[in-house]
């Protein structure tokens, strides 16, 4: 038992005996060594209700974790005998469709923008699975379908409210304060709370076409030679998604049911260009080999953000290894087929996302998240049910990106980043991006009381 006293907790918060404590701490990823224990949980749903609870917890000394969907792989959002501040909430989301543009709470969820901006025939470039948080997701970075047309998630914020480590509120664009919006758009929560975001949308939808185009493992090197042309050279209004299970899906309706358990490497097109030419945009993937499965075809925006859904669902254990690839070298093929063929479990696998289009259209120094050049974002993800299978599980992941480094850039992607620390998370910006961001720090957060995160922390103070 802690001997930590708060004076005293607002109404509402959920304190250790609290019925709903124990689910309303758990995290997406339950892996149980990443779990922590809060002091209280404050479920923030106004601003002044996440001021007090900033105020509350540096009054007392107290470690602050910030939470919005609670994705973060390796679970920084909560914290051992301290506060966490949940900005479930905290959640509206208000559309100008004159002027495109959307309002989101800090604490709001991608399925929430989603169905909003969809209503009026738009979207936010976000990622691909509705319960993931915008905050998050957002300050990271923020890859998604839409990237290649429209950008980063960050790459569309116009603005965003923030909380201080005083409990102040700061207005943030580029013209009030061009730091910390240039620090807000790659830099994860250093700087403070985002209590509310504004985004640029853009014309989708509602109907767009999508759907599996799925091969038998055994041709992956073919299948993966053929990809990176086509997921380069595509035009930006189609984007090439790729899976690799090597041990297949089953108990999903992702698959027809004689496929379940069958190894099986997956394309999965989302088409935004004129309807009527869809077949001619993807017809060189879907024509390539014999394909196990087709099931492209219309559907609409709002059927492609949430497929992944129920298979990445919350409640099971999960390690994931992100490299920023140059290219899809033949040496990178083999090094992943490899690596998938020598699994030591049916839970190993691989997610390719094309970058390119609109993400490299911006400049590397014109926001935090700074590697504009990778080709490919290429996750190395296991999941285990058996607690002995977890350092097996994580070794493998961990070994398929070292080898992959040789055909990486160097530079990580923050919200795909395990094992943070002060020499993972500098190497993952790069060193000027780093000192930069570390100056931000310094001017918005000089005691680190936002240090929940792949932690950036302060300059020193000027003497
Ligand atoms: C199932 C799943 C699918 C994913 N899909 C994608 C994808 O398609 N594209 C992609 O780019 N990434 C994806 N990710 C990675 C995702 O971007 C990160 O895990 C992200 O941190 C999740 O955001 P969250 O708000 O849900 O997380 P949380 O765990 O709530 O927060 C993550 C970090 O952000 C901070 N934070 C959250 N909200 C705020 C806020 N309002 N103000 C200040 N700090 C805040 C937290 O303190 C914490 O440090 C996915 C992750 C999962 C688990």
């Amino acid at each position: 038992m802690s001997s930590v006293q708060i004076p005293s907790l607002p109404a509402g918060a959920i304190d250790r005996e609290h019925p709903d404590y124990d689910e309303a701490r758990m995290l997406w990823n339950a892996d149980p060594t990443i779990q922590g224990r809060p002091l209280a949980i404050l479920r923030c749903g106004t601003v002044d209700e996440v001021q007090a609870a900033v105020r509350l917890a540096t009054a007392g000394g107290l470690p602050l974790a910030v939470r919005c969907g609670g994705h973060s792989f390796p679970g920084h959002s909560v914290c051992d005998d301290g506060i966490l501040i949940d900005l479930a909430p905290l959640n509206a989301v208000i559309v100008d469709p004159e002027k495109r543009t959307v309002e989101v709470g800090g604490g709001a969820l991608l399925g929430d923008v989603d169905a909003a901006a969809q209503a009026h025939g738009l979207a936010v470039p976000a990622g691909i699975v509705s319960h993931t948080g915008v905050g998050g997701l957002t300050l990271g970075g923020g890859v998604g379908y839409l990237q290649r047309l429209h950008g980063l998630t960050c790459d569309n914020l116009l603005s965003a409210e923030l909380v201080d480590f005083n409990g102040d509120v700061i207005e943030v664009d580029a013209e009030s304060h061009p730091d910390l919006f240039w620090g807000l758009r790659g830099g994860g929560g250093n700087f403070g709370i985002v209590t509310k975001f504004a985004f640029r949308a853009h014309p989708v939808g509602p109907e767009i076409v999508t759907g599996w185009v799925a091969w038998p493992f055994e041709q992956a090197a073919d299948v993966l030679r053929m990809y990176r042309e086509q997921a380069t050279d595509a035009p930006r209004d189609v984007l090439l998604h790729m899976h690799l299970w090597p041990a297949g899906l089953s108990g999903t309706d992702l698959v027809p049911e004689e496929l379940w358990g069958r190894g099986i490497i997956v394309i999965r097109p989302s088409y935004f260009g004129p309807i009527e030419n869809w077949e001619q945009a993807l017809e060189t993937v879907r024509s390539f080999g014999a394909p196990l499965m087709d099931t492209v075809g219309p559907a609409s925006f709002l059927s492609l953000q949430s497929t992944f859904d129920d298979l990445m669902g919350h409640g099971e254990n999960h390690y994931m290894k992100a490299a920023n690839l140059r290219s899809l070298d033949d040496g990178a093929i083999a090094a992943i087929v490899t690596a998938l063929n020598e699994a030591p479990n049916e839970f190993c696998e691989v997610e390719i996302f094309p970058m390119g289009g609109a993400v490299a259209d911006v400049p590397a120094d014109a926001s935090a998240f700074g590697d504009r050049s990778f080709a490919f974002l290429c996750e190395c993800t296991t999941s285990w049910q058996d607690p002995e299978d977890r350092e097996i599980s994580r070794a493998w992941s961990r070994a398929l990106h070292e080898s992959l480094e040789e055909f990486s850039t160097g530079l990580n992607y923050m919200n795909m980043l395990f094992d943070a620390n002060d020499e993972t998370v500098s190497a993952a910006y790069g060193a000027g991006h780093w000192d930069r961001l570390r100056e931000i720090k310094r001017r918005y957060d000089p005691e680190n009381v936002f240090r929940l995160n792949p932690n950036v922390p302060p300059t020193e103070a000027p003497a």
